[in-house]
């Protein structure tokens, strides 16, 4: 280990600590320290390590979470970059504060959540066992132009690391011919079964074959433009999937789901710890990553029956009387997603939408119009109905346009009074904020709930 990389290492890590003391948390700042020190810093960090990396637009966070817990629970001395540091900067502080004073990696493995534009940044730099791309949707559409470009992005990510074993998303028709015509290994993982509803496609952002143009044909699907897809005119469709979802009773818990899965020929009964079908793809992912590793699949199916859910999504509390559940959403499809969870559960409930149009969130918001908020408007069990952020008003249109009465919906700016309005409610509520509302709202929240650290890690 060069001097220069454990001075860099040392920095970050001071870095690190003041922010840390002075209430500051997820900034770039000391992994911007330690690459002006050691360009070479994150290569020379990885040096040794066993690195599974996740990108891809939606469920990167929670299936991070699920493969460190699997690592974990297979024996192995795990780290995790947490609190959505995921862009190069965040990446390298992580890599760079693992390392001793004496320049050794204190956990042997990383599991590295990516931002899908930094990908080939990354890989430049380290080279990972596995990557994972969950899937590919529209969002964010002025940091990183449209999903083609993002897929673009990504093939060149996995261009630069031609050894590492992909696992990839059969569903997805932009994720599944990702690695088309590169060198790569590549494990495929699905669901075997339909779950969603007939005539439910409103959103596709894969309408098209990647190979030929040809319009895509379904023959089951799950939600957005996931499913059994094939393309009439060239042949291209949906691989056989490696990790499969087989059989997904129709009655399910609200909290958890039980399944059958198929590990190559193999069927296991299954529990999966959170709920919604987008946490069933999550799931497979981390399940497809310890066979892809050839591990045994007993601590990978325990990690995602115990899975918990992750910093803002589906986090739950209890203010006053009012029982709160926090979605993140970002997108169209995890917000349409998002909103047939809450419109499919059983009881009268409340629903704020808090939009920011920080830089952290795009600053672009007009995807909420893509968004399936008719679903939760005009559903008989919705009461309250709430718009907060930076951009209150342009949700408060778009809940007009989805059929909302003017005097329904309530306007607050006021992240302490919209929780005090709640408080004082019967029904349970569902917030739905992008990311840097969701910041806002949690350091409110846990103020709220008694003042319990959220920036952990
Ligand atoms: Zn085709």
């Amino acid at each position: 280990m060069v001097l220069k990389t454990i001075l860099a290492a040392g920095a970050c890590k001071i870095a690190r600590r003041v922010l840390h003391l002075t209430g500051r948390g997820g900034t770039t700042v000391p992994g911007r320290i330690a690459m002006a020190i050691d360009r070479d810093v994150l290569t020379a960090s990885a040096r040794g390590m066993h690195i599974v990396l996740v990108t891809g637009t939606n469920g990167k966070t929670t299936t991070s979470r699920m493969i460190e817990k699997g690592l974990s629970l297979a024996g192995e001395a795990c780290l995790l970059n947490r609190s959505g540091a995921n862009l190069l900067p965040g990446i390298t502080a992580e890599m760079a504060c693992n390392l001793s004073r004496m320049g050794k990696p204190r956990a042997d493995w990383a599991v590295v959540e990516c931002d899908e534009g930094a990908l080939h940044l990354v890989t430049a730099r380290i080279k990972p066992d596995v990557i994972i791309v969950t899937n590919l949707f529209r969002d964010q559409l002025d940091r990183y132009g449209e999903v083609m470009h993002t897929r673009e992005e990504i093939r060149e990510g996995i261009r630069l690391s031609p050894e590492s074993l992909l696992c990839l998303n059969a569903d997805c028709p932009l994720t599944a011919t990702a690695a088309e015509g590169l060198s790569n290994p590549v494990l495929y993982y699905g669901l075997d079964v339909p779950a969603g509803e007939q005539g439910e496609r409103e959103l596709s952002d894969a309408r098209y074959c990647m190979s030929c143009g040809g319009e895509l044909v379904y023959d089951a699907y799950t939600y957005a433009h996931l499913g059994a897809w094939r393309c009439p005119s060239c042949g291209r469709r949906r691989p056989r999937p490696d990790v499969a979802v087989i059989e997904l009773p129709e009655s399910q818990g609200s909290r958890t789901f039980h399944v059958t899965m198929r590990l190559g020929e193999q069927e296991h009964k299954a529990r999966v710890g959170l709920p919604a079908i987008y946490n069933l793809y999550n799931a497979l992912a981390a399940v497809c990553v310890g066979k892809a590793l050839g591990m045994p699949e007993k601590p990978f199916l325990d990690a995602v029956a115990s899975a918990e859910a992750a910093f803002g999504r589906m986090e739950s509390f209890t203010v006053g009387k009012c029982e709160i559940q926090v979605i993140l959403v970002k997108n169209p499809a995890g917000c349409s997603q998002a909103m047939a969870y809450i419109a499919g559960t059983d009881r009268a409930y409340g629903v704020a939408f808090c939009l920011n149009d920080k830089i952290a969130d795009g600053t672009d918001i007009s995807w909420i119009w893509d968004a399936d908020t008719e679903k939760i408007v005009c559903d008989s069990k919705r009461r309250s109905l709430w718009a907060a952020g930076t951009r209150a008003e342009d949700m408060q249109l778009r809940l007009k346009y989805a059929g909302a009465r003017e005097d329904e919906i309530h306007l607050e700016r006021d992240y302490g009074r919209l929780l005090e309005d709640m408080a004082n409610k019967e029904e349970r509520v569902f917030i739905l904020p992008n990311y840097t509302a969701m910041l806002e709202i949690r350091q409110v929240l846990a103020k709220k709930t008694g003042g319990e650290a959220f920036w952990k890690g």
